[in-house]
């Protein structure tokens, strides 16, 4: 006879209590991971990275959201790696369909002509919605709205450093409200309208843009044009009042009327990353040197060998990515007047 396995709630309430020794000190903040309950396997290799190299000794929460129920071995294996108190929400459907406004035939048109041209998910409609879930509706999630920070977890990433400080903590006490690890040039057949969308945005809503934002990083001529840098959203941190605030969802509504998320492909990338260049001071962008991590295909290596011996770290520095002709993070020190660490210019 099969033996009864034990359900999610049965395991829940048995769960050992985690008390990490840094976890008196946590700021308002969680851990969030879209995913798809056949990303069980890959997220589940993530949350151990987290947990070993930073939040066994702070226990944050982690929120999961899903466009579907959650099930019962999703739940459990999670619950069961991370160590702060999970949560599981499911998406409302008017997050995750299409507004009135669009054509769902010009739409579909589109993704076939993208999937004919070989654009990556040129083709798919769920990746559309997910772009657009991330970039207008993950931080208004009912789980998301009592925290203040967020941090950003993908399946199948790597930490290869230890995370000798709290990240969150940083960014409340030095108002950052954006941060990255890898930044790299956008295909431009994904987003051939996106500027323009921008630009209709920036001239209506000039009170959005402050002076001394970083539009420098993303234009080469005042903003007349997009050079494509952008920051890799599958990691971020970040402040969810932020995207919470009038200036992000008037950017954003103003984005979504255009429909260029279902007709053409634009990504949260240069969506998150154009909103924190020309709405934020460019001191409110912080670049995480010392967290070292890897999505396929990229990898964040710090440069610096003591740093990497203080950390013990565990990648390869001739793999980093930010040195490379397809990254922008040599942009982003040139136009921050920022030092770029010792070893960077080492050889292969
Ligand atoms: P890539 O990194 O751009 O290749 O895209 P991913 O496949 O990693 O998707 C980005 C994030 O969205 C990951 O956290 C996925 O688990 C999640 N995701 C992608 N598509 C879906 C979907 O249809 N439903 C749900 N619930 N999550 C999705
Ligand atoms: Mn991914």
């Amino acid at each position: 006879f099969p033996r009864p396995q034990p359900s999610y709630e049965d395991f829940k309430s048995s769960k050992p209590q985690n008390v990490g020794t840094n976890s008196s000190e946590r700021v308002n903040a969680t851990f969030v991971t879209l995913a798809r309950n056949s990303d069980i396997w890959e997220i589940a290799k993530s949350i151990r990275n987290v947990e070993d190299r930073f939040n066994r000794n702070y226990n944050y929460d982690w929120v999961f959201l899903n466009d579907q129920e959650f099930d019962d071995d999703f739940k459990k294996l999670t619950t069961s790696l991370a160590s702060g108190t999970t949560h599981y929400g499911k998406i409302p459907e008017e997050h995750w369909s299409y507004p009135d406004w669009i054509d769902q035939d010009k739409a579909k048109e589109a993704r076939e002509e993208m999937g004919r041209k070989k654009i990556i998910y040129g083709d798919s409609e769920s990746y559309r919605h997910m772009c657009r879930y991330e970039s207008g509706f993950f931080f208004r999630h009912p789980l998301m709205m009592n925290y203040e920070y967020y941090w950003r977890v993908e399946p199948s990433i790597e930490l290869y450093c230890d995370i000798g400080h709290d990240p969150f903590r940083f960014m409340k006490e030095n108002d950052k409200k954006y941060s990255f690890v890898i930044s790299l040039y956008e295909y431009i057949d994904t987003i051939p309208t996106l500027w323009d969308s921008v630009k209709k945005f920036l001239k209506s809503h000039p009170e959005h843009v402050p002076s001394g934002n970083a539009m420098e990083f993303i234009s080469e001529d005042g903003g007349e044009t997009y050079n494509k840098c952008h920051f890799w959203s599958n990691f971020e941190i970040g402040s969810l009042e932020w995207l919470r605030s009038k200036a992000y969802i008037d950017y954003f509504s103003s984005l979504d009327q255009d429909g260029g998320f279902f007709y053409e492909r634009w990504g949260d990338a240069p969506v998150h990353s154009i909103a924190a260049a020309v709405m934020l001071k460019k001191e409110q962008i912080h670049f995480f040197n010392e967290i070292a991590y890897y999505h396929v295909p990229f990898t964040h290596c710090p440069s610096d060998e003591q740093t990497r011996l203080d950390l013990r770290c565990h990648c390869k520095p001739e793999e980093n990515f930010d040195w490379k002709g397809y990254s922008c993070t040599n942009r982003w020190f040139k136009v921050n007047d920022l030092q770029k660490p010792d070893g960077w210019d080492k050889k292969d």
